[in-house]
């Protein structure tokens, strides 16, 4: 966690970036009863949703405009800094009259280039904290469109979170980690801060902690939990609430890393192994070039015999062939299968760019 990104956000940062508050806010009870079990203990801010994007209609779909009152109350009793979701110019203007310290953009609306530009048009000429959450589908260029089109209207305390994306692949959380697009914000996004929604991603409490461990073993941020006086009877998203109690016992057994170590002796471990690394990485790529020579060879008398660059019935003997050796050797089936498709596509790739040569 680097605390410089967070100058000027005017929000408590202490360990880490902390935000921790219900799904939604329920009544005005709900969200003081909460406030307080929060107040006091690094809390960055409090969230809780008062327009709630549910996917189907019928469902809650949150109080409205009273529950900026409500936050509003609670941030005077207790001291806590308070955030809440925006998706439309209307709601950014209620909690600018408000003065919320901190908005965010959801994931539905970050899908939507028209409602974010429509919401940074509003925010221009304020310099409120932004957190934009990663839109639904993992496509890393809307994601950092939605951040740039903030950026452009003069925002400049901005900042990104990472709630999984929609998958019906995923069994095991309800929204697919997909670890590798984070990091690819962070690699192009350096200074902007990176947080962690475990709770989105999850769906389940007792799933939270592993997600945040790793979201710190990522060198995230910070976290944003959903947190509930009463989980069992939340009005949305209950299956993944923590109580507050629950909150501080996980938010406290996290282990923080650090990107560096001075250690000598595994600053020279490290040094050996990532030369091997190295080494291996540069004999993978001379292979998959051979590999992609020979490809490009059969690509020519394919087409020079009318045959399909797909093979169907090959294709499905190479991946079971493959996904069997790759799990023989304690690869994950997943990892082998998208390695085998990216080789198979640049195979494709290389052997279309041949055929349209040879045409011409
Ligand atoms: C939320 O934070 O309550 C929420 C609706 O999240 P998301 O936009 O990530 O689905
Ligand atoms: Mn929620």
């Amino acid at each position: 966690m680097n605390e410089v990104k967070f100058k000027r956000w005017g929000v408590p940062v202490e360990r880490m970036f902390l935000a921790a508050g219900p799904c939604s806010a329920e009544s005005e009870e709900q969200v003081l009863t909460a406030a307080r079990a929060l107040a006091g203990h690094g809390v960055s801010f409090m969230r809780a949703g008062i327009w709630k994007p549910r996917t189907r209609p019928g469902s809650f779909e949150g109080v409205g405009l009273k529950g900026l009152a409500w936050m509003d109350h609670a941030r005077t009793t207790t001291g806590l800094k308070i955030g809440t979701e925006v998706a439309e110019p209307a709601h950014v203007e209620a909690c600018l009259e408000y003065g919320l310290d901190i908005l965010w953009i959801g994931a539905r609306t970050a899908t939507n280039p028209f409602s974010v530009q429509a919401i940074a048009d509003v925010l221009k000429g304020t310099d409120v904290p932004v957190l934009v959450k990663n839109p639904m589908t993992a496509d890393i260029g809307l994601w950092i469109g939605a951040i740039e089109r903030l950026a452009n209207a003069g925002l400049t305390k901005l900042g990104a979170i990472h709630r999984g994306f929609g998958s019906t692949l995923e069994m095991r959380y309800r929204n697919a980690p997909n670890w590798k697009v984070p990091i690819e914000l962070k690699r192009l996004l350096p200074d902007i801060p990176l947080i962690c929604d475990p709770s989105h991603i999850c769906g389940k409490s007792e799933l939270i902690h592993t997600i945040a461990q790793e979201a710190m073993d990522l060198l995230f941020d910070g976290l944003i939990v959903e947190v509930h006086p009463d989980p069992a009877h939340a009005l949305s998203d209950a299956a993944q609430q923590l109580t507050p109690a629950q909150f501080f016992s996980m938010v406290e057994s996290l282990e923080l890393s650090r990107e560096q170590s001075e250690s000598p002796v595994f600053l020279n471990r490290m040094s050996g192994l990532r030369e091997s690394v190295d080494e291996l990485d540069s004999r993978l790529l001379e292979l998959l070039g051979q590999r992609m020579d020979i490809v490009q060879e059969m690509g020519r008398l394919k087409a020079g015999q009318g045959v399909s660059t797909l093979q169907p019935h090959r294709w499905q003997e190479i991946i079971d062939d493959r996904v069997k050796k790759g799990v023989g050797l304690e690869l994950s089936e997943g990892f082998v299968l998208q390695l085998m498709q990216s080789i198979h596509e640049e195979a494709i790739r290389r052997q279309e760019a041949n055929r349209v040569e040879g045409v011409e």
